[in-house]
């Protein structure tokens, strides 16, 4: 044996901080990796790395810290254990969390550590001589080049692959004691061997063991397959010396002789049967030398299992899973624990029994509780109430869910999650939101077949498990920002998912049984439906969901986003006061939105500040005698009345006795939200000739956009600039040619006084807002207005935002999106609105506190 040569381990090694256990050479752990630095090291170097070298890993015993995963590296542990990982197993989802099999090779000694982040790395010295078991060498002679596949297949098969023993250079006085202290350790090994049931191949394969395997391997290899706390496998990989370690694993040794002896005679088996049951639990850890697991976690283990094969009994589902679970229960049971393989079929039959296969809630519909319900929690959006409350009566009166699925088009903010929530609530059923935003992978809607690492079920299947009902509505949220990748097609997926020809026996690749989904109520949101995959939109209801007005944004905000924010920071209506110009303010200054997403972050955001206030004023009310009120009254009065009061992050000022409320004016506003965002800046920048507003529809509501012209010397070019796409470039060009070819009857007329516009003359046409792609026709009216301005020198009305298309001909279009166009211009201050007479029909979704300029109703 001497004859082989030993195995250097590298010089630097990253560390892998355990906490569950000790492991010590020649014993294989389980561990699990969660902390931030731990899954660092796992994901560079384990799941990247494909060398030898990468997978060798010094594993520190670390006591628990409750600060793991604090910036600072804890106090290390100097000795540690050099291992080969073996295995990962785990998954990034929901969050990050894996699983390592590693196995222990030799002792080693922290030199210095080198790096600290993102995982420690440390200069490290050898402390055992590492060898490779004989028979390995053997099998590696004819493998031939040492690789790593080898080395994980071999540590599989056998987890003796290598030993280690001090290198340490002994005395021939010490050789004898040793001889002595290792002969005796041997034979209270043998003992203990002998006391398990021999006809089990593993005890006698270990009792075969006991005697190839060099002797000075054996203490660090009982001590992980005998009872022994962490503390006392500590002390043993502490044990450099090998003198020392004998010293301190005898007497671990006794006591686990002594304990089965006293087990197998207060037991008193009756049968030859029980007598197995005793010797057997030391086989079973003897057998896979997961040595590392405390004898807890052992019976635990056992123990779960027969929980687990209980609740497969006991579940309700279908044949076809019931079969396939008593399948794999079976093999689980014949597995080792230390098999990756474990843990994979371990967890997926807990996934089995925890699937409600036939849990479900009891509807309860009525309509018109449902309408009462929809009312209070959502202002305005009656289209989309309507649509809803007559989506329910139908379900009501034909009590099935065959029909087309909802899916609610508009721009964030507008409410769409919300009403899918108040549906949930209506019927009594549970809710889960699954966001598809930037699926691109079919297995992220399917799930992971189970032979690959970190495999795991789809979405739909986790959020089953995760409602723990068969019945949820499950919203899909933006449905048009499914990607398409090498990795199939998430929008067929999801087809399947949602056709109810399909659906009742959809097959999850990772549980491979079929889940009847055909109770899941789906309800589908997205910003807009030219991104959604024909053959899923064939399938969908399509309910537009407009943008606001300002005023259905004040009312929403007072009656709705204003009391949630005041109860999730705690506050009430008597410590903080927002009027309504306020909030329209923060609505026209500092968001520009469809929504009233931001509203919402804005209003949080005052509410935190107050919340600090009122928080610190409580603080200082505690502290003042009674003769301090009248002068913090006196304080306040200065606040409201003065013109520039003080800042509202002055703590001295606003610490006002608790039945004053704190007004938020607009001076409050600015200190808190900082400057306004948003100015109207309409009429400054339409204050010269060849400017135009227009209006444009995108997936995140309308918006105003500016077109600029100017013209200047040259060869009859046109440039455009800003983002534009081919339709726009079109839409520019007929604009040209048509004020060309109308040039004399409006007057047109170029720098020098010519009514050929391009003679001697480039035309630059601008569209400003630069990171924004701006694409399709409706423009064509704006930028024959702006060009007309631009050539007679009149100012376009700076209160007029137009949208339409032309034709060379001359005739305007109808265009899409009339009403967010319409909002968008509202929002930005703009009274008129010249759309497409063809569009008029448009205008009956527009609220009626707007005022429309219908041209052709002016000119009989
Ligand atoms: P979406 O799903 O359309 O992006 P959300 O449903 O997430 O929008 O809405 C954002 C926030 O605005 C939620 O807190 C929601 O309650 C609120 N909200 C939106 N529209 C209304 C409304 N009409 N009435 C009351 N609250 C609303």
């Amino acid at each position: 044996m001497s004859s082989v040569s030993p195995i250097q381990i590298p010089s630097r090694l990253p560390l892998l901080l355990t906490h569950e256990g000790v492991l010590l050479p020649g014993s294989t752990m389980r561990t699990s990796v969660d902390s931030a630095r731990n899954l660092q090291l796992v994901r560079n170097r384990l799941l990247k790395g494909t060398s030898l070298q990468s997978t060798i890993l010094g594993v520190i015993p670390n006591t628990p810290d409750p600060a793991s995963d604090a910036q600072d590296l804890p106090p290390l542990h100097r000795i540690g254990t050099a291992a080969l990982a073996v295995q990962v197993v785990g998954s990034n989802w929901p969050k990050p969390h894996y699983t390592l099999l590693i196995t222990g090779l030799c002792r080693f000694q922290i030199v210095q550590v080198l790096k600290e982040k993102p995982y420690p790395i440390a200069e490290v010295e050898q402390l055992d001589r590492l060898e490779e078991f004989p028979s390995t060498c053997k099998m590696r002679e004819e493998l031939g080049e040492l690789s790593e596949q080898f080395y994980k297949y071999a540590v599989q098969v056998s987890c003796f692959c290598f030993f280690s023993k001090p290198i340490c250079p002994s005395t021939c006085k010490m050789r004898e004691e040793l001889g002595e202290l290792s002969e005796q350790f041997y034979k209270y090994a043998v003992q203990l061997v002998e006391m398990l049931d021999m006809s089990v191949p593993a005890v006698a394969k270990l009792r075969r063991l006991l005697d190839s395997l060099p002797r000075e391997a054996l203490p660090d290899i009982l001590t992980s397959i005998i009872r022994t706390s962490n503390k006392e496998k500590l002390q043993i990989l502490d044990a450099v010396s090998l003198e020392e370690r004998f010293k301190m694993t005898i007497p671990l040794l006794v006591r686990q002789i002594e304990g089965l002896k006293l087990l197998q005679k207060t037991r008193k088996p009756k049968q030859d049967d029980d007598k197995r049951v005793i010797a057997i639990r030391p086989i079973r850890r003897i057998t896979h030398i997961s040595g590392t697991l405390e004898d807890e976690d052992e019976d635990e283990d056992n123990d779960d299992i027969v929980m687990l094969e209980k609740k497969i009994q006991t579940s309700s589902m279908p044949e076809q899973a019931h079969k396939v679970c008593v399948k794999e229960i079976k093999r689980l049971k014949k597995m080792p624990q230390s098999m990756p393989e474990y843990a994979l079929t371990r967890n997926y039959l807990e996934l089995m029994v925890e699937l409600p296969w036939n849990k479900s809630t009891t509807d309860r519909l009525d309509i018109r509780a449902a309408r009462i319900l929809l009312d209070n929690d959502h202002y305005a959006m009656e289209k989309l109430k309507k649509r809803v409350l007559e989506y329910l009566a139908v379900r009501q009166l034909k009590n099935n869910l065959k029909g087309p699925i909802l899916c609610f088009v508009g721009p964030p903010g507008v409410g769409k999650t919300s009403v899918g929530r108040s549906v949930a609530k209506t019927l009594g059923r549970e809710f889960h939101r699954i966001a598809l935003g930037g699926v691109c992978d079919q297995s992220d809607i399917r799930g992971h077949r189970r032979t690959y690492v970190g495999s795991m079920p789809g979405r739909i299947i986790n959020g089953l498990k995760t409602v723990g009902v068969n019945n949820p509505v499950f919203l899909l949220d933006e449905v048009d920002k499914l990607g398409k990748s090498l990795q199939g097609d998430p929008a067929a997926a999801l087809l399947e998912v949602l056709d109810p020809e399909q659906n009742h026996n959809f097959t999850d690749h990772y549980l491979n049984v079929a889940f009847d989904l055909s109770q899941v109520l789906f309800i589908a949101t997205a910003n807009t439906t030219a991104t959604i995959p024909a053959a899923l939109l064939d399938r969908m209801e399509i309910i537009q969901v407009p943008g606001y007005t300002q005023e259905e944004k004040i009312e929403i905000a007072h009656r709705h986003l204003i009391p949630k924010q005041l109860e999730q920071h705690g506050l009430t209506p008597q410590q903080i006061q927002i009027p309504q110009v306020t909030t329209l303010d923060i609505i026209t200054r500092y968001t520009r939105e469809a929504g009233v997403r931001s509203l919402d972050r804005k209003l949080g955001a005052i509410c935190r500040a107050v919340a600090v206030k009122v928080a610190e004023g409580q603080h200082k009310e505690a502290k003042l005698d009674r003769s301090d009120v009248t002068e913090r009254e006196g304080c306040r009065e200065h606040i409201l009345e003065d013109e520039k009061p003080e800042s509202i992050s002055d703590t001295t000022d606003l610490a006002l006795p608790p039945e004053m409320p704190i007004l938020i004016d607009f001076h409050a506003l600015k200190d808190i939200l900082g400057p306004p965002m948003y100015e109207m800046e309409v009429s400054q920048r339409l204050s010269q000739p060849g400017v135009a507003i227009g209006l444009a529809w995108t997936p995140l509501g309308g918006e105003i956009m500016f077109v600029e012209a100017s013209r200047m010397d040259g060869e009859g070019q046109l440039t455009l600039t800003g983002q534009l796409g081919d339709v726009m470039k079109e839409s520019a060009h007929l604009a040209i040619s048509w004020l060309r070819s109308n040039a004399k009857k409006y007057q047109l007329t170029n720098a020098f006084g010519s009514f050929d516009l391009l003679d001697n003359t480039d035309i630059h046409l601008h569209f400003p807002a630069g990171a924004v792609t701006k694409d399709g026709p409706s423009a064509g009216v704006t930028i024959v207005t702006c060009l007309a301005s631009l050539f007679s020198g009149r100012l376009v009305r700076s209160d007029v935002a137009m949208t339409g298309e032309i034709t060379l001909r001359g005739l305007v279009l109808p265009v899409g999106g009339i009403k967010d166009k319409v909002l968008a211009a509202h929002r930005a201050g703009l009274k008129q609105v010249i759309i497409p007479r063809r569009n008029e029909k448009d205008l009956e979704g527009i609220p009626g506190n707007w005022d429309p300029y219908c041209p052709w109703k002016d000119t009989p």
